[in-house]
């Protein structure tokens, strides 16, 4: 049997998701395990998104001027209209990235080893991790982001309360995921930071840092609802629907009715 190699290419491919469990596949389960095995399965396909590979856009303007160059190079047709300008995603994009670049607390943040892949076993199941940046002099790694507004609430289920931005979209967890493999494969904690820098014009930004107690419920969080989407990946149950996602109102076959109270969940 061969060994399935990770590496930069294929990192993000469907086999090494077969392979691995990651924070965004646990994620997106979280949210549609249905989806995400048909995605796997290559059954289903997640539309490609503009707001995607703007992210891609801004992050590779932090690994070196070599890798931007070269993603702008190959995304030319996404990135410029036809009269030679940037489209307005990508300015906007321009203007976080300046707006970083011209902080010195948050380019120090921002200083150390690149996206930079580690594995590691949690929870039974191998993870794959792809940390934006990773300082082994300090023992810290730091994550990259982009929002709408530092301030704004976001309610949630998860947490029964208004959260921030970085609960609503899980970076919590991200982080403390984070923690453990890099823990695995350095034997250190490191501490985890995220330069966020939000959508508004002009740009606002922050360095932030976690309270280490939050990472132990991020973990049991993550110990509770992995064995669910661990059986659905294996095959040894049907996953379940959200019912709601573009891969579940495609595939969707009515076979009931439900009272009206239902339709507002
Ligand atoms: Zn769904």
């Amino acid at each position: 049997m061969q060994m399935f190699q990770l590496n930069s290419q294929n990192y993000h491919s469907n086999e090494a998701n077969q392979h691995y469990m990651s924070v965004s596949q646990f994620k997106s389960a979280i949210e549609c395990e249905a989806s995400v095995i048909a995605e796997l399965k290559g059954e289903h396909e997640r539309p490609s998104s503009l707001a995607l590979t703007v992210g891609s856009y801004t992050h590779s303007a932090f690994e070196s001027e070599q890798v931007f160059d070269e993603f702008v190079e190959e995304n030319r047709g996404i990135i410029f209209n036809t009269r030679g300008g940037k489209y307005a995603d990508f300015k906007q994009a321009d203007s976080m990235i300046e707006t970083i670049k011209n902080d010195r607390f948050a380019m120090f943040a921002l200083e150390g080893e690149k996206e930079v892949i580690y594995t590691g076993e949690l929870f039974g199941v191998q993870w794959k991790i792809k940390v934006d940046a990773i300082n082994h002099d300090r023992k810290t790694f730091t994550d990259l982001k982009t929002t709408q507004s530092l301030s704004k609430r976001y309610w949630s289920d998860k947490y029964s309360k208004y959260v921030s931005f970085v609960e609503a979209y899980d970076y919590v967890l991200q982080m403390a995921i984070y923690r453990e493999i890099i823990y695995q494969n350095t034997g250190a904690y490191y501490v985890p930071y995220i330069v966020a820098v939000t959508k508004e014009t002009p740009p606002d930004k922050a360095i932030l840092h976690f309270d280490e107690s939050r990472f132990e419920f991020e973990l049991e969080y993550t110990k509770e609802r992995l064995p669910s989407i661990i059986s659905a990946k294996l095959g040894n149950k049907d996953p379940k629907r959200c019912e709601v996602c573009e891969y579940c109102r495609a595939t969707k076959q009515l076979n009931n009715t439900f009272e009206i109270e239902f339709l507002l969940k």
